[in-house]
This record gives structure tokens, sequence and C-alpha cells, in this order.
């Protein structure tokens, strides 16, 4: 398309400074001669948008959204660049410059068009990737490319038959499903809110035993049904403000020698008790976007002296987002159920402003799992699991 024939406006949730956000046509900047212009039609809503949103993180752009994919509108002429009509997944985190961060730092994706400057394509923030998956899908593979990682690092560790995922959003929810599609005989969720446990056993993703309160006494529940050896790995998948008391349940449910994986967020300077002199902030930044491949493990010794290996990741790469993609397009059916809204921008506004007010977890009369923006919509659209509510992982 020729500059002259993009639109001058085009829509985007915008919170102008700290505020909430509220549907806005805003103009559209035209790309300059080395910019890439991405067409975004559907955008997910992540746990960390709604952190932001409640004020338990501050960052700072006022166009939040991270995970979508796109279609290359124009795009600079330079070799190896991408081509108008290429699908390109967006690669949120700069694996040089923790400044970059798409949706946090960045104008994000909660907008029809995103510029984006040849620099941060050449730095891998673009990803080609397949044509032709659902864009309401495609809205799962940032997640999903983060769980990938995930599964390539506790695979380095031990190939386990037992895991338990810390926390039953979006990510540890693509992790059972990524997980039970490998083949692992039980997986734990451990999660506080017993309607989305109840949720998912009524739904057949979980079985009862494997349904686990994160408020009454994990730990001892997972080396009960382990016949008190406990599991072989586990996820920490909970938001920033849970995962220590998550860790430390995992800390003493997973067996000698078994992997703890640091997907989530910790607190900055956090450290733990049980495991002595071990520095979370250093595990989670020694795998980056992918590098280094194969990628660092840390063996440590609990205060109990139970040995134990930890990794952590921020980011994923270009491969884990082309995997998320050709997988979602393989397997929709084994993915779908997890969208559980897609909504036009005025109706996500509302819902977000809902969210930072009240904390719900759900939304018209529905487990809001992972929402999904279409910004090809009218006003006032809504769709409940519209792409399936799936009857098993
Ligand atoms: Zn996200």
């Amino acid at each position: 398309m020729r500059n002259d024939m993009l639109p001058s406006h085009h829509r985007a949730l915008v919170r102008d400074g700290h505020r909430l956000p509220v549907e806005t046509l805003v103009p559209t900047l035209a790309p300059g001669p080395e910019d890439v212009l991405v067409r975004v039609r559907a955008a997910g809503v992540c746990g960390t948008d709604l952190q932001i949103l409640r004020g338990l993180r501050n960052d700072p752009a006022d166009i939040l959204g991270h995970e979508a994919l796109g279609e290359v509108i124009t795009a600079g002429a330079w070799e190896d660049g991408p081509r108008p009509g290429d699908t390109v997944a967006f690669n949120p985190t700069h694996p040089g410059d923790p400044g970059r961060l798409l949706g946090h730092t960045l104008p994000g994706v909660f907008q029809q068009y995103v510029r984006v400057p040849r620099a941060d394509v050449e730095a891998g923030m673009l990803v080609p990737v397949e044509a032709g998956l659902d864009p309401r899908l495609g809205a799962l593979a940032e997640p999903l490319s983060a769980v990938l990682y995930s599964g390539e690092l506790l695979r380095q560790a031990v190939l386990p038959e037992s895991v338990a995922l810390f926390g039953a959003g979006t990510v540890g929810l693509l992790h059972l499903v990524c997980l039970r599609r490998a083949g692992v005989r039980r997986v734990f969720l451990v999660h506080p809110r017993e309607e989305r446990l109840a949720w998912l056993v009524s739904r057949g993703q979980v079985a009862p035993a494997e349904a686990v309160s994160a408020l009454d006494a994990p730990a001892e529940h997972l080396l009960r049904e382990t016949g008190g050896v406990g599991v072989d790995a586990a996820v920490i998948c909970t938001p920033r403000t849970g995962s220590l008391a998550a860790l430390g349940e995992a800390v003493r449910a997973v067996r000698p020698g078994g992997c703890i994986d640091l997907l989530g967020g910790f607190p900055a300077d956090a450290g733990l008790e049980a495991l002595p002199g071990v520095d979370l902030a250093e595990i989670r930044r020694a795998n980056e976007c992918g590098q280094p491949s194969p990628g660092r493990l840390f063996p440590v010794r609990t205060a109990k002296e139970r040995p134990l290996v930890l990794t952590g990741h921020r980011g994923a790469a270009a491969r884990h987002l082309r995997e998320a993609v050709s997988l979602l397009r393989s397997a929709p059916g084994a993915f779908a159920w997890l969208v559980t809204h897609v909504v036009s921008p005025d109706v996500a506004a509302r819902a977000l402003r809902l969210h930072a007010g009240t904390g719900a977890h759900r939304f018209e009369g529905e487990e809001w799992l992972k929402m999904v923006i279409d910004f090809e919509r009218g006003a006032g659209f809504l769709a409940r699991s519209p792409l399936g509510a799936g009857g098993g992982a």
C-alpha cells in the first residue's frame, strides 16, 4: 500500500498518562522509508496488561498490548526485510535492550496499525511466520512461545512424568495443553481461585485430584499424590505478586534432582529462605530470547540440603514464535478453548476498566481467560468462546 493510501486515523485503546484505556481514533503516522507498518487484526489481553491497569506495575506505554500477529502493509526496501503481505508475529522483548518492550515502554498492539523501526525489526521484534492462522488464535502465539521456551529448558534438566504448574492463567493452561500433548502423565494445576479450578474440572481439562488449591497446603497435596516422592518439575506461572509464595511451595513439592522453571516475574531483589544464596533475578536474566542455546541451568541446594535444578528466562526466540504459530495451525482444537472472549475495542475498554476497578475474573457471565480484541468488529461486539469450548486437552 502506498503511504497516501493509508488511513489518516485508526482505532486504538489509549490510556492517556496512567488513566484507564478508552477506544479512540489516533493518527496513523506515515512510515518512514525504513519503517515497517503492520496491520493488527486481533490482539490478546495479557495478565501483565491487567496488572499495569491495576497499578501493580508502572509501565509507561499509552497503548498497551504485546500479543498479536499482523500483516505487513508497507516495508522498507532493505535486503532480507519483511515484504508487504507477509504475516508476522510481534516479539515484544528486544534481546539487547530491556528498555524496548512492546506494549510496556513502546506503543503496543491495542491498535490497528503499529509502526516498527528497522532497528527493532533487525533485532528480532517482528518474526515472519506461516500465513493462514485465524488471527484470534494467533493472539496465543506470543504466550505459547514463552511456554515452548520453558518446555525446552525443562527438558534439558529432566524428562518429566509429573509436573506442577503454579498459576492457571493463560500461560499455565497453554503449558498444560503442551505437556499433555508431550505425553506427560500427571500435570497438576495449583491456583488460588476455586472458581477457576472448578471451571477447568467441569470442562474436563483437569481431573479433580490434579486441581490443587494454592490456599490449602499445595505442597502436601502434591507429595500425597506422588506417593511422598514429589513431582519431577514445577513451573512458576503466577503473576509477580504470587510468585515467591508459589516458589516456596514448589521447593517443597519437587523431588530431589527435579527442576523448577521461573517463568513468571519476581519482585526485584526477591530471595527465598528455603533457597539460601540463590539470586532469582540472575537466574531469570541468564536465558533471554532463546540465548544461549542450550539454555543455562542452575544446580542449587535447598536449606534442607536437597539438590534441585533451577532455570528461568525472559522473552522467547524467533524459533519459538514460529513453532507456536505452526502448532496453533496444526492443532487449533487443542487451544481454541483458551480464547474465552472475542470483543470489539469498545467492549474491551469496558472490560479493562471493570477489571481495574474490581479485579473481576469473569466477564459477561463467562470465566475470563484469554480476551481477544478484534479491531474489525463494530461497536458492542462480544462473543463468548467463539472458537469452541473444548472437551479435554
Ligand atoms: Zn503476555
